[in-house]
């Protein structure tokens, strides 16, 4: 039997991530409250509505300028 460990992704849940200049929104399709967003240019983390604090979120923020750029190169 493959025996694969999967408890770091369950534990979190992964957030998506839009842009509401020059905030940078992360929301959880698995938790309808949940809203936390960061300053783009101050860094500023305001958490809007924790959702359920007992579960850990997780969002990854690409900047799309990088995006624009690797995305002409190829
Ligand atoms: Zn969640």
């Amino acid at each position: 039997m493959l025996n694969i460990e999967f408890s770091a992704k369950e534990d979190a849940h992964t957030c998506e991530v839009s842009v509401e200049a020059p905030w940078i929104v992360f929301t959880c399709p698995q938790c309808q409250n949940y809203r936390r967003k960061m300053h783009q240019e101050t860094g500023e983390m305001v958490v809007e509505n924790p959702g359920d604090s007992q579960v850990k979120h997780q969002g990854m923020y690409i900047n799309p300028l990088i995006l624009e750029a690797s995305h002409s190169l190829s």
